[in-house]
């Protein structure tokens, strides 16, 4: 079992609703060390991609990202979930949130995503896959290439995941739940 796998065992909690409290270790507190681990993890599985970025959507991605942005030796940028008033060159995209069930507006500066730009997207969880395709819609709209997706907790009986592998990504999950049913976690 990996080491993801056994903290979400460990310290993870399964709560009513299809939704994984991970705020000891991943969303709130955060450990360091599993960080460089599951950056190392991601790492491996990227070998031989000709990645130039990590992009990543605030606030959870961020830790993952920065993390494999030192191992990779990579610049790293964060999508925001608002849009700044004092930004010029945003491009912006709606998202629905799973978590708290209302729609946002993603933005990136056309600055630092470029049609030169081969990235992976990092976040901590693929639930539905919302956010990823908010990323997908951001990439096309700067003409910059997504070579991977990375995740820390897939969750599968949500469907984001099988989605976006059955139209060629290259999604790669850490751990994937096939269940969370009667608060019982299952993985795959
Ligand atoms: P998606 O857009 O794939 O439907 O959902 C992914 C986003 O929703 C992630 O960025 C994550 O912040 C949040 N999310 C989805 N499911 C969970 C969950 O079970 N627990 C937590 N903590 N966040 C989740």
């Amino acid at each position: 079992m990996n080491i993801i796998k056994k903290r979400i065992l460990e310290d993870g909690k399964s709560l009513p609703g299809g939704i994984l409290k991970v705020d000891s270790f991943l969303n709130h507190q955060l450990d360091p060390n599993l960080m460089m681990d599951i950056a190392r993890s991601f790492a491996e599985k990227l070998a031989g991609k000709p990645i130039n970025k990590i992009v990543t959507i605030e606030a959870s991605g961020i830790a993952p990202a920065i993390m494999l942005g030192y191992v990779m030796q990579l610049p790293v940028v964060f999508v925001k979930k608002k849009v700044p008033k004092t930004m010029e060159n945003m491009l912006v995209r709606d998202v629905h949130s799973f978590t708290k069930d209302r729609v946002y507006t993603v933005s990136i500066s056309s600055d630092f995503l470029t049609s030169d730009d081969h990235i992976v997207f990092v976040d901590d969880f693929l639930a539905y896959g919302n956010a990823a395709r908010g990323i997908i819609d951001l990439c096309a709209q700067s003409g910059s290439t997504i070579e991977a997706m990375c995740f820390v907790i897939e969750k599968g009986f949500q469907g984001g995941g099988d989605a976006l592998r059955a139209e060629g990504y290259d999604v790669e999950s850490l751990a994937i739940i096939d269940s969370l049913d009667d608060c019982k976690i299952t993985f795959r």
